[in-house]
């Protein structure tokens, strides 16, 4: 007998929303690390823990309803199994959902995987009155099985103790591949095949010939890459037409259904539902939530909601921040005497506190904002979401699936893009992804809300950046459908949405979505905007003003100073001349010369070039736009006027400029990091290009279009 193994990995798969990732967090705790698969940009979790004497190392593979690589995630979990082979593979299953989740243990059991089951969301499928006879489940499927209620910690300890009975064991002997059978016709088949693999040299991976011949007859591409012997795939081929004559279908679906009808079999045997079937809560939930006419109405006043969150409760938080960030200012400007021209106190108070402290001044309402839908996200209401729209979205011709990939949008585009892997069709996957950044993310929030109060009376706020959410929405539709009728022209793959069952959402798990949310965006704000803040102050403060010109303001203020006016007239003058020279030392700077060169595009927009060069600096992060106002409006400031950089912006600019800044941060370019992510998941620098190119122009076009009726009818003047 071999030595038991002191370190083992285990491994979870399972189908998405089943509990992996709230069971992982049980079993790992704190210690978790998080990468990405080499190659693909799928989410790699690992943690550990130890469990009588054994480390065991633990990895979440991402998501998947069978192994049969149909998405990156499914490519991903095959993979690892089977290259990397874990001593334990853990199968989390929806147990209220129990036949469905089968499928994917079938797929295991006969990759021979060594197989742990856990029926997690027991409480659920108690509630739903269904009664398991573990001890038969357990030998129709040749593996252990633990009950769990993830999200309550319950059955941990047997899950562990489980995992590493199964692991060891399979370090001592090791599991032979369960065999389904396929039916007579198909078997016959499968014997032929695995047959001639054998004698064309060995199976290369962590697999049975036999296991080979499946995947090959189900025309696995990845698999059938690997495979050299002409002999073989020409085997393949005729016995998979042989198959689609008698049987009228492909073979993937005759065997699909054989996989299910194991289950099914195993189930009528060994699962009792005490229950008639009755409507369940969720039903009942659908019946308004995914109405035909209801549903989109409701949708919508949902989001509306989320904004009116984001607004009202943020507010005061806000304004704790704000004067936390202005006292933190006054105090380093004490450092210096009164009226100093010090460069480091610029830097320190105009460029660090004033770009990185306007924004993050908004992290309540990104707080609040991910607090909501984090909150619709785990309960399920997001499936509903995404299933009206698929509705919506099938009606004009586009892939339901899309809306998805635009949903993880609202956090950020970078997400958002490389969520379109689900997507299967090129065409569909290429117009997802070009117009995913008009969903706005989480970035551009504090534009919106820096803007909307500035601007905007409070009871316009919640509608205002309801508004603007729905431009980009609708604009994001209406363009994939341009897209996909001139350059990405094609069919389109039909799709059946699925609806996983409402659940309550749990504190943790939502305090966690917002957390991760929250320290993303302070990092941001302490590197890169930090980091650009500074760059962009020095283009805001140098060249300097040239001596003469110094010299002239002075003189002018020494001629108020010895000239016969009130005491309150000098005051007024001598602001009046600060400002001046503030303003011509801006003019004079490479922002200022940079946005003077841009005005003949700015002013159709109705912008000057103050916001050219914040728009600049928007496009290596959206935030930093704020932060760029912010050192604008505080480097030209003669005094310390303490008017906030909302009050500035008010008197500077009227609410047609401020919506029509809104509508050009939103549709312009997103920033550099999603077009490098469209880059690459397109390999293509001409779509990537492309979508520079085209979104700015749309920007630009709408924005000009906007201001310049809005001024002829009036607005704004
Ligand atoms: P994953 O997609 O498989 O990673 O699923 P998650 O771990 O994100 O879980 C999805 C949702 O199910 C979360 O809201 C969990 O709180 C909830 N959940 C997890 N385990 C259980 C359980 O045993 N019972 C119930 N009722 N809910 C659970
Ligand atoms: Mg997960």
């Amino acid at each position: 007998m071999k030595p038991m193994k002191k370190k083992l990995t285990a491994a979870l798969a399972g189908n998405p929303n089943s509990g992996k990732t709230t069971l992982f967090n049980e079993l790992t705790g704190s210690r978790q690390h998080v990468g990405n698969y080499p190659g693909v940009t799928v989410e790699r979790k690992e943690g550990s823990c130890r469990y009588g004497g054994v480390e065991l190392q633990i990895v979440d593979l991402p998501g998947s309803y069978s192994l049969t690589a149909y998405s990156a995630e499914e490519w991903v979990a095959r993979n690892f199994i089977v290259n990397e082979k874990p001593d334990v593979v853990v199968d989390i299953l929806d147990a209220s959902n129990l036949e469905r989740n089968l499928y994917l243990a079938v797929q295991l059991m006969e990759l021979g995987a060594p197989l742990v089951l856990v029926f997690n969301m027991s409480d659920m499928a108690r509630a739903r009155g269904f009664e398991f006879d573990l001890e038969k489940l357990s030998r129709f499927f040749g593996a252990q099985i633990v009950e769990t209620v993830g999200h309550k910690g319950v059955g941990i300890k047997e899950l562990l103790s489980a995992a590493v009975t199964t692991a060891q064991q399979n370090g001592s002997g090791g599991t032979r591949p369960f065999v389904l059978d396929y039916g007579r016709e198909i078997e016959a088949e499968l014997s032929k095949i695995t047959a001639l693999i054998q004698a064309h040299g060995r199976v290369k991976g962590n697999y049975s010939a036999r296991w080979l011949a499946v995947k090959l007859l189900e025309n696995d591409k990845e698999l059938k890459a690997s495979v050299a012997a002409p002999e073989v795939h020409e085997q393949a081929a005729r016995s998979a037409e042989r198959i689609e004559k008698i049987t009228g279908e492909t073979p993937e679906t005759v065997m699909a259904g054989r996989r299910y009808g194991y289950i099914s079999g195993a189930c009528q045997e060994a699962v009792r539902s005490t229950i008639e079937i009755r409507r369940t809560i969720s039903d009942r939930i659908d019946s308004v939530a995914t109405n035909r006419v209801l549903g989109l109405p409701v949708f919508l006043g949902l989001m509306y909601l989320v904004f009116q969150l984001t607004f009202t409760v943020g507010d005061p938080f806000m304004g704790w921040i704000e004067k936390a960030f202005g006292w933190l200012g006054g105090m380093v400007e004490g450092w210096w005497p009164e009226g100093s021209g010090s460069l480091l106190k610029s830097l320190l108070v105009d460029g660090v506190i004033g770009g990185v402290g306007g924004v993050v001044v908004f992290l309540p309402n990104i707080l609040l904002l991910f607090l909501a839908i984090a909150i619709l996200e785990d309960s399920g209401y997001m499936a509903r979401a995404a299933f009206i729209m698929d509705r919506l979205m099938h009606k004009i011709g586009l892939h339901g699936k899309s809306f998805i990939p635009m949903l993880i949008g609202f956090g950020c585009s970078v997400p958002a893009i490389m969520a379109t892997r689900t997507l299967e069709n090129r065409r569909d996957r290429l117009a997802t992804m070009l117009v995913a950044p008009l969903m706005s993310c989480g970035a551009r929030l504090p534009i919106y809300a820096l803007i909307i109060p500035a601007f905007f009376p409070e009871a316009w706020h919640a509608p205002m950046l309801w508004i603007i959410y729905l431009i980009g929405i609708l604009l994001a539709v209406v363009s994939a459908k341009m897209l996909r009728s001139t350059l990405l022209r094609g069919e389109s793959v039909p799709f059946v949405m699925e609806l996983p069952p409402y659940r309550m959402p749990t504190l943790k798990g939502i305090l966690i979505h917002m957390g991760e949310r929250g320290g993303l965006y302070l990092r941001k704000a302490g590197t890169i905007i930090l980091g650009l803040s500074i760059v962009l102050w020095a283009m805001t403060a140098f060249p300097r003003l040239p001596e003469e010109e110094v010299a002239h303001f002075e003189a002018a203020r020494q001629a108020v100073a010895a000239g016969m006016a009130t005491e309150q007239e000098k005051v007024e003058s001598l602001a009046a001349i600060g400002n001046e020279e503030g303003e011509a030392a801006l003019k004079h700077s490479i922002a200022g010369r940079v946005g003077y060169a841009m005005e003949p595009i700015l002013k159709p927009m109705g912008f000057d070039w103050r916001i050219g060069t914040a728009l600049i600096g928007a496009f290596a992060a959206k935030e930093v736009f704020v932060a760029q106002m912010g050192i604008v409006y505080s480097v030209g400031e003669a005094d310390e006027e303490s008017e906030t950089l909302r009050d500035k912006l008010k008197s500077a600019y009227n609410p047609l400029i401020g919506f029509c800044i809104m509508l050009f941060c939103l549709v312009s370019a997103p920033c550099m990091a999603t077009i490098a992510v469209t880059k690459r998941e397109s390999n293509s620098w001409r779509w990537a290009l492309f979508q520079l190119a085209g979104l700015t122009a749309l920007a630009w076009a709408l924005t000009v279009l906007v201001y310049q009726i809005g001024r002829a009818g009036g607005i704004g003047s």
